[in-house]
């Protein structure tokens, strides 16, 4: 089982309230002792991950038994489930040879006979232990698919789908990521969440945070503007630098952070550092860091709260919890229009949305030159956080789930 950190569900109380923390305790009594087994391919990096950690002892809290499993798989598994997870998210280009599928196949078939997977409720994340339903014994078993299955490489689907359509249950992080051939099986849409307690998020006092910017010779006196994802032709590192080529044109002052991990179930991660390394070359005022650097949780916790605009130039996107860590800072967002990113980023209201390079660096610059205005949408966007994307939320509505599968 990974580790998960120590909560209590009466720990939110001060944030969502005393009726919330009664509502959850009380659909938790329904489904008590259930055993939920969460099975992922990651401990660490990437949303799903970041979930889980928050999730599960919050969930033993309210009474479940409730577990998480993380598949274990060689280079050239991660390297086809990336595939995987970029032809169904559209990738067209992307081919499985019948070595790929092989070793897919067989490394599930391998954690099939180590992991545990006798529970009441089995969820499975993500596209990499998809096939492990092939070795279900008992219990209900759902797929908690959190990429954009809208339109996927029709020849990989034809691959997946066999496997998705034995499943019980399936949940989408939007009604529109649900594959149009899908039938007879119960599908539900569910918003993925941010820990207000954990050290990406909990408050933080502004002498760490300029302890913070200080380690990393960040000046905390001038604007700073930056994307927090993992390197991916996905996450668009080099449309933010040329976002951040074009406001410092306005804004000589202006800084970029761009701070990125190295997922370990993400074979692609050191090729595009260096890729984004290399392309902001000339520039003054980048830094570009990573997990390697010692930018851990509290580490872009601060950062979040330092940026003056928070950026999100996705090109195709999950849900993009990012987002929701920047808001709940109070740091408006300029997002592209794409994934869960509407459904956090509100035009106007939150932040913006915009289409291309030009527009994101006249959001940006907007907003750095108007203090209010990006007070004004920092606070609506902490309140929208609040009321959708927070982990209480999450459980809330995993313990419905659970409940109509197997509950009293
Ligand atoms: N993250 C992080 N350090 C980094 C980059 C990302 O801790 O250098 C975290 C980020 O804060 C967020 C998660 O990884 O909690 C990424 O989730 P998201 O849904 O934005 O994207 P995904 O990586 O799952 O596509």
């Amino acid at each position: 089982m990974s580790s998960v950190c120590v909560r209590k569900i009466s720990d939110y109380e001060p944030i969502v309230g005393r009726d919330e923390i009664k509502t959850i305790v009380s659909l938790a009594e329904r489904v008590k002792g259930a055993k939920i087994i969460h099975v992922n391919s990651t401990a660490y990096g990437g949303g799903v991950a970041e979930i889980l950690k928050s999730l599960i002892p919050l969930a033993r809290s309210v009474g479940l038994d409730a577990r998480w499993q993380v598949l274990q798989g060689s280079k050239e598994f991660f390297f086809t489930t990336k595939s995987i997870h970029n032809a169904l998210q559209g990738d067209n280009s992307i081919e499985l040879t019948s070595e790929m599928r092989d070793v897919y196949l067989k490394v599930n078939e391998l954690n099939a006979k180590t992991l545990d997977l006798d529970g009441d409720v089995v969820m499975i994340h993500d596209p990499q232990p998809l096939p492990l339903i092939d070795y279900r014994r008992d219990g209900k078993w759902v797929w908690r698919c959190h990429i954009d299955t809208s339109q996927p490489n029709k020849h990989v689907w034809g691959f997946i789908k066999p496997f998705v359509e034995k499943y019980d249950a399936l949940v989408f992080s939007r009604e529109a990521y649900i594959p149009n051939d899908i039938r007879g099986i119960k599908v539900f849409v569910r918003f993925p969440s941010i820990d207000p307690l954990s050290d990406k998020n909990k408050p933080l006092h502004q002498t760490e945070i300029l302890k913070i910017l200080e380690r990393f010779d960040v000046n905390p006196d001038k604007p700073i503007i930056g994307q927090v994802a993992r390197f991916d032709p996905w996450k668009n590192p080099l449309g933010v630098i040329d976002t951040y080529r074009k406001v410092k044109e306005k804004i000589s002052e202006v800084q970029l952070v761009l701070i990125g991990s190295f997922a370990h179930d993400d074979p692609e991660g050191l090729e595009w550092y260096k890729k984004t390394v290399r392309y902001a070359e000339n520039l003054k005022d980048v830094y570009i860091l990573t997990n390697m650097d010692g930018v851990c949780d509290v580490e872009v916790n601060g950062f979040q709260r330092a940026f003056t605009v928070a950026l999100q130039l996705s090109i195709r996107e999950g849900f993009g919890l990012t987002v929701s860590e920047a808001l709940w800072k109070g740091v408006p967002v300029v997002a592209t229009r794409v994934g869960g990113i509407p459904l956090q980023v509100i035009d106007g209201v939150t932040g913006f949305l915009i289409n291309t390079v030009e527009e994101a660096a006249e959001k940006v610059v907007l907003l750095v030159k108007r203090g209010w205005l990006a007070r004004e949408l920092g606070r609506n966007g902490v309140e929208h956080v609040k009321r959708n994307f927070l982990v209480t939320k999450d459980l809330k509505d995993y313990l419905r789930l659970h409940i109509e599968l197997v509950g009293k």
